[in-house]
């Protein structure tokens, strides 16, 4: 049997079957192989319900039937009562003075329950045992299927991520029939033997095995860790190839020069922090080497990034294009483009530089899907002026205007630069060589690249989803920020929140009140526990809440004409409450605006909780943050009071890796990785050890794809992956 044959040509599958095993991606017997368990059973002490006796503390698998409810014949004490059954007998089961039991389970699920064996001589019975529903039977030893393979031993079974139809059960013994077909034989690992060695990793058939059939273990958690750090190594070696992709580029050396700097930054109505000072000498030191910067800027909201962009921009729009590259220079200076991921925040960026550059004869275009701007207009150099497409096209093409802002219309095929030097992006995940090879179209020359992001991201995840990337962090707030007083709101505390929110409005401050929904019925949830919508909450507030105040609802279904108008009224205190979901979250900024209500707030990652809270830090008032839970779970309380005592976002993003894992550092956006990817980048070290090895390799295999086939046909695949948009 071969890797790359289809299950079908191997295994009777039905068409539902089939179907399901698509959905999967599973189509080959590599396929299946590399569909790893996410975590096993561990049934060593799980008894058969044949074999209990009286007053055993006991664990058992089965399935429920006959679920009903009764009241005792004497006490009436009221009592749920149903049977288990495994396959070697079937037991009565009674939970006492808890009736909603029989309605809550169904007869026929698959159940574990633990508990006590009660009763007398041929009247036994479990006696209120707890009850975690399953998916499937884990693999169990009375199943017929299982009786007469020889691994009597074994106490631990896997269980996959399942689809309707497919049983972890099914996918234990196919790949053990796969093994026994051979295919083992006919694997080649992708890995050097002498890493595996250095790193004490199983080689991969002996991983395949240990991972899918372990007998101990410490075996499946070795093999796990293979394949954890293949996955993080293939990525890396993506990383390391980008990076020498942009290392061979030609790119423009400019030189900053301190005094230069020192005249720009004198203009700010406020002196440097000294991790802004320090992000700008590293990206000028960038500026003047021979290869195109890639660095990302990582700063909570407020610390400040836009005065970084600013002054590395002015440096490039005052640079010169190497000598001989353009005869006939007009207005021969570089270009920056700067993009943001919405048109409020492309339009505020603008707004911003406008004040960073008003006293200086630097052009600034703004590029939106709804129209184009520029700065100074002719006829009031204080004031920017709307122009037409064709004209702001026009002069970005002949280099008139040095700094373009924009949303994704900077990326269309009709903007062309004359020297596009720096591409500075705003809260745009991923921005790969390619596109910032497009942006520079024509021109040989790559772009210097500064990616910004408020968006904390734990090290290990940093390192792996941005390996191509230097990183410099904004680890410090401008002075005389106060931090935000951050409570936690469960139900019933609503009262206190809304009269504190409303002497602040008394003072002349505005609010926030961020919902989970627009207005659509959230499909996961029952109706009695509907989050709050946008819509409905902003009609609420001003009906029972907040009567005499201004209210307005901003969201994402609006067009961009209707969110600016919005944000124009809030800004411009024409609105006090600005009821709205997490768009609010990049960037925008009101400086007046020093409460915020966080409504649903567990559905929230904590990063996402304090990039949402960073929207109230920026005046000079005591900001405060609201964090409403429905949830009255011990555990949702606990975590939302890290928000309270973090010290700073990093911190918090450390926490969601922790405790929900790499997806929730995105606000549930996909990473790329896979749950076993994930779990890896819980492990420093090892992200560590699959970087310097990927490096490594590619430095000293500049033609990777002949020296390592395999390798290169994995890191391939991923690219399909990580690249998509
Ligand atoms: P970010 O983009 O990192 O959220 P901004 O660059 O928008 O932050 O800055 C937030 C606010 O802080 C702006 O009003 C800006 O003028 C101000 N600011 C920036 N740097 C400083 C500083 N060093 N000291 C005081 N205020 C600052
Ligand atoms: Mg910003």
């Amino acid at each position: 049997m071969s890797p790359h044959e289809l299950l079908t040509a191997h295994f009777r599958i039905d068409a539902s079957h089939l179907k399901a095993l698509k959905k999967l991606g599973i189509l080959s017997v590599g396929d299946l192989l590399s569909h790893l368990p996410a975590r096993y059973e561990d049934i060593s002490d799980v008894q058969s319900v044949g074999g209990l006796e009286k007053g055993q503390d006991t664990v058992v698998y089965g399935q429920l039937s006959g679920l009903k409810t009764r009241k005792a014949w004497k006490s009436k004490i009221p009592i749920a009562e149903g049977y288990i059954e495994d396959g070697s007998a079937k037991m009565k089961v009674m939970w006492f003075n808890q009736p909603y039991l029989a309605k809550m389970y169904r007869d026929g699920m698959y159940v574990k329950l633990a508990g006590k064996v009660a009763g007398g001589a041929g009247k036994l019975y479990l006696s209120n045992p707890e009850v975690e529903p399953l998916d499937a039977l884990p693999i169990d030893r009375h199943d017929s299927i299982f009786k007469g393979t020889e691994r009597t031993d074994d106490t631990l079974y896997p269980v996959y991520r399942e689809t309707k139809g497919v049983t972890s059960k099914w996918f234990y013994h196919t790949v053990l029939k796969c093994f026994e077909k051979g295919v083992l034989d006919r694997l080649t690992d992708p890995i050097p033997a002498a890493l595996l060695k250095k790193y004490n990793l199983p080689e991969l058939r002996t991983a395949l095995v240990w991972i899918h059939s372990p007998k101990k273990a410490e075996h499946a958690q070795s093999a796990r860790k293979r394949f954890a750090f293949e996955e993080v190594f293939y990525i890396q070696v993506q990383k390391a190839q980008e990076r020498a992709a942009v290392s061979a580029a030609t790119t423009y050396t400019i030189k900053a020069t301190a005094d230069k700097t020192a005249a720009f930054t004198n203009h700010f109505p406020f002196p440097l922090t000294a991790a802004q000072a320090r992000a700008i000498v590293s990206i000028h030191t960038d500026f003047a080497g021979n290869h195109a910067m890639s660095r990302l800027l990582e700063g909570d909201v407020g610390s400040g990034k836009t005065a970084v962009a600013a002054t590395t921009a002015y440096t490039v729009a005052t640079a010169r294009p190497p000598e001989g590259l353009d005869k006939k220079l007009q207005f021969g200076n570089l270009q920056v483009a700067y993009m943001a991921p919405t048109e409020i925040l492309a339009k505020q960026h603008f707004e911003s530089f406008i004040q960073y550059f008003k006293h200086l004869p630097i052009a600034i275009g703004l590029i939106t899907g709804s129209g184009c701007m520029k700065f100074p207009s002719k006829s009031d150099p204080e004031k920017p002026t709307a122009i037409s497409k064709a004209q702001l096209l026009k002069w970005v093409k002949n280099g008139e205007i040095p700094i373009l802002i924009g949303t994704h219309a900077l990326i269309y095929k009709s903007v062309e630069f004359k020297h596009l030097a720096y591409v500075i992006i705003d809260e745009q995940h991923r921005f790969g060589t390619d596109q910032r090879k497009k942006l520079a179209k024509k021109d040989a020359r790559l772009p210097h690249l500064l990616s910004m992001t408020a968006t904390p991201i734990p090290r290990t995840l940093a390192l792996t989803i941005y390996g191509d990337l230097d990183i410099t962090l904004l680890d410090e707030m401008p002075k005389g920020r106060k931090p935000v007083i951050t409570t936690i709101i469960g139900p019933g505390e609503e009262q206190k929140m809304y009269d504190h929110v409303q002497s602040e409005l008394h003072r002349g401050r505005q609010a926030y009140v961020i919902c989970p929904r627009i207005d659509e019925p959230d499909p996961d949830k029952d109706l009695a526990v509907q989050s709050k919508s946008v819509i409905a909450e902003a009609a609420r507030l001003k009906k029972e809440v907040f009567k005499k105040w201004r209210i307005a609802a901003l969201h994402g279904k609006m067009t961009p004409k209707e969110k600016d108008a919005i944000m124009a009224d809030f800004a411009a205190h024409r609105v006090d409450i600005l009821v709205a979901t997490s768009v609010v979250e990049v960037g925008v900024s009101v400086a007046n605006a020093t409460n915020i209500i966080i409504e649903g707030a567990e559905r929230f990652g904590l990063s996402q909780l304090h990039q949402l809270r960073g929207r109230v830090v920026r005046g000079t008032h005591q900001p405060y943050c609201f964090a409403v839970t429905a949830s009255k779970s011990d555990k949702t309380k606990e975590r939302l009071r890290a928000l309270a005592t973090a010290k700073n976002g990093f911190e918090l993003a450390e926490h969601d890796l922790t405790f929900r894992g790499a997806g929730e550092l995105y606000g549930g956006k996909q990473s790329g990785l896979s749950d076993l990817g994930m779990e890896a980048i819980k492990n420093l070290r090892l992200v560590e050890a699959a970087r310097t090895e990927a490096r490594h390799l590619v430095a000293s295999h500049p033609d990777l794809a002949r020296a390592f086939p395999l390798i290169a046909e994995h890191v391939a695949r991923l690219g399909e992956v990580l690249h998509m948009e």
